[in-house]
Parts: C-alpha cells; sequence; structure tokens
C-alpha cells in the first residue's frame, strides 16, 4: 500500500510496495504485450476525452502498471471512465493498445473485488453480466434498480418521474424476459 506522508500532499510510493510480477503477468494478456514499450509521452492523456475527470490519465496508469502498483491501478476510478473510445490508441506512437489495457484491468478488478465500492460503474457492468448470465438478456429496470441499491439507493427518488415516462412511453419494462434455453456463462468471479 502507499504510505502517505504528512508535510504534503502527495502520496509517495515506494518502489518495495510495488509488484513487478503482476505486470509481468499483465503484459502476457491479449492486447497489453506493449505496457513495457510505453515512453511515458503523455499523448494518451492529452487526447483522451475523458482525462479531465479521472484520477490518473491513462498515461499514469501506464506507468502505474508497469511499475506494479497493482492496487492503485485496479482500484482507480480512471478504467471504470474509460469510455473506449480508441483515441488514446490511435495517437500512441508505440502503438500500445491502451484501451484492451483497460479492459484487462477492468476484468481483474471485478475479479478481485478491488473496484472503488461506491462507485456506480463497475456495479452497473457487474449488474448487466448477472442479469445476462441468468436471463439470457438484459433488463433495464433489473439492472438500474439493482445498481442503485449496491451503491446509493436515495438516487431513486430522483429518477423516478425520468423512469415513469420510460414507462408510459414503452421504453421500459418492469418485468424480464427469459429465454426458454439460457447460454451458459461463468459466474463474473470464476
Ligand atoms: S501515448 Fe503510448 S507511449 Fe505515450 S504515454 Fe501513452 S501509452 Fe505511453
Ligand atoms: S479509450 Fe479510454 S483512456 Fe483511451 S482516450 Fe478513450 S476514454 Fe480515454
Amino acid at each position: 500500500m502507499a504510505t502517505k506522508l504528512n508535510f504534503s500532499e502527495r502520496t509517495i510510493k515506494f518502489q518495495r510496495e510495488a509488484d513487478p510480477e503482476w505486470a509481468r503477468q499483465v503484459s502476457e494478456h491479449p492486447g497489453c504485450e506493449g505496457l513495457f514499450s510505453c515512453l511515458q509521452c503523455g499523448s494518451c492523456t492529452g487526447t483522451c476525452p475523458l482525462s479531465i475527470y479521472m484520477d490518473y490519465g491513462p498515461r499514469r496508469i501506464i506507468g502505474l502498471a508497469r511499475e506494479g502498483f497493482r492496487k492503485e491501478v485496479l482500484n482507480s476510478q480512471t478504467i471504470w471512465l474509460c469510455a473506449s473510445c480508441y483515441s488514446c490508441a490511435v495517437h500512441c506512437p508505440q502503438q500500445i493498445h491502451i484501451t484492451d489495457v483497460m479492459y484487462n484491468f477492468k476484468r481483474e478488478a471485478i475479479r478481485s473485488h478491488l473496484y472503488p465500492k461506491r462507485f456506480a460503474i463497475p456495479v452497473l457492468a457487474q449488474e448487466f453480466y448477472n442479469v445476462v448470465r441468468r436471463n439470457g438478456r438484459t433488463s433495464e429496470f433489473l439492472v438500474v434498480l439493482r445498481m442503485a441499491l449496491r451503491t446509493n439507493p436515495l438516487i431513486l427518488f430522483t429518477m423516478w418521474r425520468t423512469g415513469l415516462d420510460l414507462l408510459r412511453t414503452g421504453r421500459l419494462k418492469l418485468m424480464s424476459e427469459k429465454l426458454k434455453h439460457v447460454p451458459f456463462l461463468p459466474k463474473e468471479d470464476a
């Protein structure tokens, strides 16, 4: 875990806290092979439309990952804010598939339960997967309801009018449909 020193607002990370073996394993996953060729040029962060909302920009995520700072990477909001627009990958001079690297981190964060707990996006991804795994198809009502109950139930009070409008216009169904033969999907943390 990173050590916080009081004399400044900066979080100081020490090399001994890193796990280089984890970084090596990441680089063996499909799409992540270029991890160690990053130049830290910052083109990815410069072109990322969402970097201003991220706790670490893509450049810093790649930098943290290749040093082996697993917890910081998997617990970051960045990987969940990534909208898979591929702009970073297109501009990367080293042709690193940054979007695929982000997907790899999302999968590991869910498997390891290391995502930010009350952050809605990873919970939404989990609930979407769970509903599809059970029913063979999604249900917007169930997915959003379960996501809200797990993160911030009070948000339902701000959504009821939109929900009613969607119901009235037939764009939201309360009953979820289930396929007769649901294809097998493993549990999310399998
Ligand atoms: S654009 Fe590519 S080389 Fe440059 S910092 Fe980002 S990942 Fe590294
Ligand atoms: S793919 Fe993700 S990280 Fe890359 S530019 Fe788009 S939003 Fe940013």
